[in-house]
């Protein structure tokens, strides 16, 4: 017989394997991004292809910087703003705002050409821009799919709370607090912000079979059974069990993210990523060849 200890939730945490500094660099024309992968220590950490923390910055007038037309084919790009104003432009026709906790998930699939610019008012007077992009790979079967465009505005974001207060959490994908998320996956993804308060303990159910990390964007928080801490702009990579444990003595504001592994050959290739050289090359001819489209004006 197990005894009571054996089977209490504390048996099944999973241990932290791994705490990872994000890389800090300048994207495209000079965007500053904290990035906690891929990096030369975490290429993948599959099936997630790339975060990048974008910011915090503050522009001034007229020197905001975005991303003009570009195309992405084979997986998911998601966009969570927690401050500024961002317009996105793309070739089905999509237009959108986004403004801060507002969520974009924009399942790329067979092929999108988009824009990801400051809003025009930041532009203008700039401002302060924060927020994060996750890219999720598709499946080889949906790495054709339709593209598809989910804009989800904050107020329609699900939010919980702990009893006593100290735990918030936005449930931007997957389930927390015993709130499910409005968004549709292709596969199942947990995508969780934690905003955690003195003495906050809370201990999230995340299925086994999952590959997880926590990454920590403001304060500090202890992970696993052996609490171990990890401080703004670090990454915490989880082994194998069922809980995470995260312990919070100040404040702390984190991502929890978690998938299923793919376990398919990756070929990333800038905005492509498919699973061989061939489709890299067919996803070049095809965007050369306008099969992505292009943005149109009016
Ligand atoms: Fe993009």
């Amino acid at each position: 017989m197990p005894t009571p200890e054996a089977t209490s939730s504390q048996s099944q945490a999973r241990p932290v394997l791994n705490i990872i500094t994000a890389t800090q660099l300048k994207e495209g024309a000079g965007f500053p991004v904290r990035r906690p992968f891929p990096t030369a220590e975490l290429p993948l950490l599959d099936p997630f292809l790339l975060l990048d923390e974008m910011g915090p910055v503050t522009w001034a007038p007229g020197e905001a910087l975005g991303a003009p037309d570009h195309p992405h084919r084979g997986f998911e790009t998601v966009t969570y703003l927690l401050e500024g104003h961002m317009q996105h432009r793309d070739s089905a026709g999509h237009r959108g705002d986004l403004r801060p906790a507002d969520v974009q998930w924009m399942t790329a699939g067979a092929g999108v050409v988009h824009s990801e610019m400051p809003g025009d008012d930041l532009l203008r007077d700039g401002g302060p821009i924060h927020g994060f992009q996750l890219w999720v790979n598709l499946p080889a079967a949906n790495k054709m799919m339709p593209p598809r465009y989910q804009d989800i505005p904050a107020s329609r974001i699900p939010q919980a709370q702990s009893d006593d207060g100290s735990v918030s959490v936005r449930v931007i994908a997957g389930q927390a607090l015993a709130v499910q998320a409005l968004i549709d996956t292709v596969i199942p993804i947990t995508f969780l912000h934690f905003s955690l308060q003195a003495g906050a303990r809370h201990e999230q159910a995340v299925p086994a079979g999952y590959n997880v990390f926590a990454y920590v964007f403001a304060g500090k928080a202890r992970f696993g059974e052996k609490a171990r801490q990890a401080v703004a702009g670090q990454s915490v990579i989880f082994g194998k069990g069922e809980n995470v444990i995260i312990d919070v003595d100040e404040s702390a504001e984190l991502l929890l993210l978690a998938g299923p592994p793919l376990n398919e050959p990756v070929v990333r290739h800038g905005p492509f990523v498919m699973n061989s050289e061939t489709e890299i090359v067919q996803a070049i001819q095809d965007h050369r060849d306008g099969k992505m489209g292009e943005i149109r004006e009016g």
